[in-house]
Parts: C-alpha cells; structure tokens; sequence
C-alpha cells in the first residue's frame, strides 16, 4: 500500500503557486457580496463531516447564486491557476469537500431553487436543494424522488449527484445515478455544459450524464439537475428481526435479497444498537447482536413478501421477529439513520464504506470483527445490508495518538479485506480525499490510467478538487 490517508490528504492540500492580495479582491469585484475571507469566515467551510485534520485554510469562500456567477468564479480560479473545492451541505464523510490551502471553495448552498413538471414527471433542482427539500416539493405533486441518504435532511442535491448517493430505499429504488435524466455542469475552463433532460431514454453519443454523476467535484461543478420522479409508494409494512449471531443475520439477509425486493433491508450490530440506545433510548435490544430491519411496499394481498421475510428470519435463527406498528417502524427506521451521529458521540470517527457481493457479507462481517479485535479498536457496523453496502463506523479517542494509529491501521484493512472478498471500496460515499490510496488496489492500473486522462482532459490544469479520486498535481 502507499501511503496513509491523512499523509495523502496532506499532499493535496499543497498551496497554489501564489494566491495574491489583488487575485482576492479581483473575485471579490467579480461577485459582490458573495465572498467571504479571513480565517474565521472561512473556518465553518474548510472541513466536511470526515474532519479531516489535515484540511487547508482557503483563501476563500464563494457563496454564487447562478450558474453565471459559478462561471465567473471557475474562469477566475482558472486564470490564477487557484484549486477549487465545489461544496454542498458539507456532509460528506470521505473528505471530498475538504479545502485546500489557498484555495477557493465554491459553496453552492444558496442555489436551491427547484421545478416540478407533473406532465413530464421530472424536477429540475439547483444543487444546493437538500434531498428532504426535493422530496417535499414533489410531494406536493403527490411525486417521489427516491434517493434517500440517512443525511437526506442535511445533504444537498449536488452533493448527492457528485457522490451517487445511496441510502435506505435503494434496495428496491436504486441510487441517485438511476434518477438523473440531465445536468447542467461549469467545466474547469468555465464553459457551461448541458446534458440530457426531461426526456426518459437517451442514447444519442456517449452517457456523459453519467460520467459526471459520482465524479466528486473533479470534473465540473453541477449547477443544475433533471430529475426523473415516481409516483409516491404506500407506507411500507415493515418487520424487526433480532439475532444472537451476525453470522444468521447475514445468512437471512442473503437468502432475502437473492429472492424477494424488499423496500428496505437494513442491519445494525450490537455496537451500533447500544450507540442509538445511549444516545436516543429507544428500548432496542441492547444484548442483541444483530438487529435488521426489513420493509416491503408491496401491499397486493397476493403479495408474499413479509411472509416470506418472516419465515426466512425464522429460519435462520432470530430470537424475536415482529411486526411493529407504523409509527414504531418509522421510528426504528430513524433509529438507524441516527447510527452514524449516535456513534460519533463515542469519539471521532473514520467511516468506511465498503460493498461486497452479498453473499460475502457474513464473511466482510466476521472478518471486520477480527480486525477490530486486533487493532483493539472499536467499531460499530451499521449495512444498507440489501445491497451489501456496509458502514463499518472506526471510532477511537481524538486525543490519544496511538489509539488514532490503530483505527488508521484498521480502516485500511477494511478496505483490503472488501476487495479481496469482490467487492469495493465505497458504495455511495466516493472516494474523497480519505480512500484514494485504496484506489488502485481496487480498480487496476489501467482503469485508473484511463479516469486519469478523462480527468485531464477536462480539468488539464488540475484545479477541481485536487487530492479527491486522483493524486494532486505538484504546484
Ligand atoms: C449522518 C450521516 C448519514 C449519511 N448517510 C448516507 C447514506 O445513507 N447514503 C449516502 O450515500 N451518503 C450518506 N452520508 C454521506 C453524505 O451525506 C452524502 O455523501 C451526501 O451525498 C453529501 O452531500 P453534501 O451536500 O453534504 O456534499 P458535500 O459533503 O458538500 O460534498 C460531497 C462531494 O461532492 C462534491 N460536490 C458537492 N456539491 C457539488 C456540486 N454542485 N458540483 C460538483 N461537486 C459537488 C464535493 O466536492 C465533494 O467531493 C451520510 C452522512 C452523514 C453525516
């Protein structure tokens, strides 16, 4: 392996060749009254929820309010040779949006206008919108726009576009790159792109959409977004299954997701469910090893999923399996969504990512359990578990160094052991900052070659977001 991820992360925080007092105030000329300057202003900006502490101070902070200021400010970062961040709702946990020192960060949380057209069944957002901001405005056309992250109160549109987000209905739903008809992105050299649109099939030329879609702020700044919408799904009718064994739960898990489409197939360890128990004191079951919850929104009577969940439950061993009621199945819903802040109170955090083909999940599980034993470090597992998607949560003390060197050792090892089991290193987090030296390991030096010469092609300066994905270049 080459190096760790915080001495990688430090590499792309290399300052640019100069970032001069008039190049400021230039910007500042360039879009009034949306720059913020000075170590205090920028502070709230520099890191996103990954805290990595090797984040730079910027020079600068734009805040635009349309695709032309966008422009402006990537001609600019362009002609001063200046590295540029684009933020959302800086909820990302590989350190995507981490700054770079003398850099500029192009927050687009003041563009958040969104257009819901029924007839075509699409919405057209800015990228500052936060998902739960979409979700409600479709709503009210009686629409849904599925993609839900856990964060999907706190995360915006264009966060979840250049990440590919998942979450908890992407079992049955898909990800965020399934949803996407169109974009309208500013590329290095400030020229505005648009792609696609509200149109349903597309097969004119090569998917550019979808190059951009999980490309990390890398390739170009998503000022616009189409957005394929579903009619709103009943409730789901959903069910608690409790397990003495990780092993069980992981054996019920495949048997499910090999055979049915459940609307929801979640999993949290007993480290996780006793994180939510302190935090949130819901009355889980704190000696449980494993808690899953399954959901399905098929109501046809004729439809035998819930039973066959049940059933597979039981067969693989639950010690309690039940169908709560919907208020108490919303509610342990959200106490899985809670998992990541309720285990953050524990101590700071290094949140993997890793998807394995689900079959190998009893064997990602088993192996996390041993890893975490050696490094004697703690870590709570928490799975989108219908897609083999898993948050193994590394926690550790801030302020005791070696316990950090051991979770470090940990996290690495994780990734390691997801791609010798098939499987990958993010499922809907990206890459970052944080993973980048894992990278390779996964996808093979002609993979990584060739999204090299993408990435130079359209960004040959090397300004978007040095140090995610790709190595920052020496400045
Ligand atoms: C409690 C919690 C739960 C979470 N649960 C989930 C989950 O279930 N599923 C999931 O997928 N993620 C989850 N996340 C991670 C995170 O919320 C997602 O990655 C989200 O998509 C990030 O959105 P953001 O607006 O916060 O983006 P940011 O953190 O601001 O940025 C993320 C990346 O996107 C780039 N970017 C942002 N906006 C743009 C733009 N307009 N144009 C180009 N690049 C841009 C940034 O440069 C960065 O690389 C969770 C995070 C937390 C804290």
């Amino acid at each position: 392996m080459g190096g760790s991820a915080r001495d990688i992360a430090r590499a792309g925080a290399a300052a640019p060749a100069e970032a001069p007092d008039e190049a400021l105030a230039e910007l500042i000329r360039l879009l009034p009254g949306a720059v913020l300057a000075g170590a205090e202003a920028v502070e709230p900006y520099r890191r996103d929820r990954a805290l990595d502490p090797a984040a730079g101070v910027p020079l600068a902070v734009a805040l635009p309010t349309s695709t032309a200021e966008v422009q402006s400010a990537v001609r600019w970062a362009a002609r001063h040779g200046i590295p540029l961040v684009p933020r959302g709702a800086g909820t990302g946990v590989s350190g995507g949006a981490t700054a770079v020192a003398g850099g500029l960060v192009l927050s687009l949380e003041r563009m958040r206008e969104v257009r819901v057209d029924p007839a075509t069944r699409t919405a057209v957002a800015q990228p500052g919108l936060l998902n739960a901001e979409l979700k409600a405005a479709v709503a009210a056309h009686g629409l849904w726009y599925p993609p839900d992250p856990a964060s999907y109160e706190i995360c915006s549109i264009g966060g979840n576009i250049a990440t590919n987000a998942g979450g908890l209905c992407c079992v049955k739903y898909g990800v965020t790159v399934d949803y996407v008809l169109g974009l309208e992105v500013v590329l290095a050299d400030g020229r505005a792109l648009r792609l696609g649109g509200p149109y349903v099939k597309d097969a004119a030329g090569l998917p550019l959409t979808k190059l951009f879609v999980g490309s990390e702020g890398t390739l170009g700044v998503v000022t616009e977004v189409t957005l394929r919408l579903l009619p709103a799904p009943p409730e789901p009718r959903r069910i608690a299954a409790w397990f003495e064994t990780s092993g069980q739960a992981a054996a019920a898990i495949a048997e499910i997701a090999s055979a049915l489409r459940p609307s929801v197939l979640e999993y949290m360890d007993r480290t996780a469910i006793n994180a939510v128990e302190d935090a949130f004191g819901l009355g889980l079951d704190r000696a449980a090893e494993a808690f899953v919850l399954a959901g399905s929104d098929d109501l046809d009577p004729a439809a035998r999923d819930i039973t066959a969940m049940v059933e597979a439950f039981r067969r693989h061993g639950a010690t309690l399996v039940e169908e709560p009621s919907a208020e108490r199945g919303a509610e342990l819903a959200q106490a899985r969504r809670d998992a990541i802040p309720a285990v953050e109170a524990k101590g700071r955090l290094l949140l993997s990512d890793v998807g394995v083909p689900i079959p190998e999940l009893g064997r990602l599980i088993a192996g996390i359990e041993r890893i975490a034993s050696a490094h004697r470090t703690g870590i709570a597992f928490i799975a989108h578990a219908g897609d083999g998607n898993t948050h193994p949560l590394v926690f550790f003390d801030p302020d005791d160094a070696a316990a950090e060197a051991r979770a470090e050792a940990a996290y690495g090892e994780i990734m390691t052991l997801a791609i010798d089991l098939g499987g990958t290193i993010s499922g809907e987090h990206g890459v970052g900052k944080l993973k980048r030296p894992w990278l390779e390991q996964q996808i093979g030096a002609d993979a990584l070659e060739i999204e090299q010469r993408i990435k130079d092609a359209l960004d040959p300066q090397g300004i978007l977001n040095p140090g995610a994905i790709f190595a920052a270049p020496a400045r």
